[in-house]
């Protein structure tokens, strides 16, 4: 390609920068133009793009969010809108699209090269983890630790009043977070969107701990589910059942901070990666990690599988409990 675009999209994770800087120092190794798109798909419609060169992306490696800013784009999902923003980057000369972001930013990434003749490679950018065709997402490992350092603090409480938290962390409609983090902070129990849990099986097991000996405190993690107010609705429930659990939702304090070492060397090796992937002429992918290894997959089955959550990890978390 003679010059190539960058743009995140969606919620921003921590490590979207260190990719930014991996798609920029790459792309100028080889000697091809790169431009950064601000605002996501709301500025590539407006044409609000600059060149970048190796100094725009100085010391960002170890910064959170992300410098080119991010956005949800409504109208991006009208074709004609797509068309136009194809027409914005064949008049800057460019003919690819590095796209990080979600499962909604790289149906975007798909669509728009499937009608107009520019290329796009995507990357996997989001806290979730839940994105087919790769084993990790940029943001995911600094968002459990994050929860987990809030979490290590709601425990000192929880045990110092003998009290009982349900501690929600974000996840959408998965429990990749939820159930990475409920292993690591030793949760009495886990709730997600993929398990059906009784609140009597919650009632019971709480019961059986404090026959243990090991006192009525606890923390309950649960993913925060297709709609908000899950969390509150299981306290309700809970109640009902004589248990009488605070509520701590953990919010937006997940997808921001430092990225977490392990955030920063695959975001690094993805984005150095989708440059010698779009050298090597492919199209419509997105780049990912399986099993340590760098791989890609056709966005089109990136967007309609989805991944499934390793069931014998939250078998062995569900067993740990007790
Ligand atoms: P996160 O996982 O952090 O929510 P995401 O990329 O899945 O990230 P979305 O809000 O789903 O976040 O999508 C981001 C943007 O991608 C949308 O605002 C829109 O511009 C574009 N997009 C999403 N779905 C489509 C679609 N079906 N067609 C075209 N563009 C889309």
């Amino acid at each position: 390609p003679s010059a190539i675009a960058v743009l995140t999209s969606g919620g921003d994770s921590p490590g979207m920068n260190p990719a930014i800087r991996g798609v920029v120092r790459a792309a100028l190794h080889r000697g091809i133009k790169v431009f950064g798109i601000n605002k996501g798909y709301s500025g590539l419609i407006i044409g609000d793009l600059e060149e970048m060169n190796s100094a725009s992306v100085t010391n960002i490696v170890q910064r959170g969010g992300t410098i080119l800013k991010s956005d949800r784009c409504e109208a991006f999902k009208d074709p004609a809108v797509r068309h136009q923003a194809a027409e914005v980057l064949k008049e800057k000369g460019i003919d690819t699209l590095v796209v990080i972001g979600g499962d909604g930013s790289l149906t975007g990434a798909h669509y728009l090269t499937l009608e107009n003749d520019i290329r796009v490679i995507g990357l996997p950018g989001t806290i979730d983890n839940d994105i087919y065709g790769t084993d990790d997402t940029i943001g995911f490992d600094t968002a459990v630790n994050t929860a987990l350092e809030a979490i290590d603090k709601i425990r000192d409480t929880a045990l110092s009043h003998e009290s009982l938290f349900l501690v929600e962390v974000m996840g959408r409609n998965s429990g990749f977070i939820a159930t990475h983090v409920g292993i690591a902070c030793g949760a009495e129990m886990i709730v997600i969107p993929e398990y059906e849990v009784k609140v009597d099986a919650i009632s019971s097991q709480l019961a059986s701990n404090r026959e243990q000996g090991k006192g009525s405190s606890g923390i309950i993690v649960v993913a925060e589910g297709p709609k908000p107010g899950l969390t509150y609705d299981l306290a309700k429930q809970l109640k009902n059942h004589g248990q009488q659990p605070k509520v701590c939702i953990l919010g937006h304090i997940q997808r921001g901070g430092i990225p977490s070492g392990h955030d920063r060397i695959l975001a690094s090796c993805l984005g150095a990666s989708a440059v010698d992937y779009l050298c090597a002429g492919y199209n419509d992918i997105m780049i990912g990690v399986r099993r340590g290894k760098i791989v890609d997959t056709p966005l089109a089955q990136v967007i309609e599988k989805s991944k499934e959550l390793d069931e014998a990890l939250f078998q062995r978390a569900l067993l740990l409990h007790k």
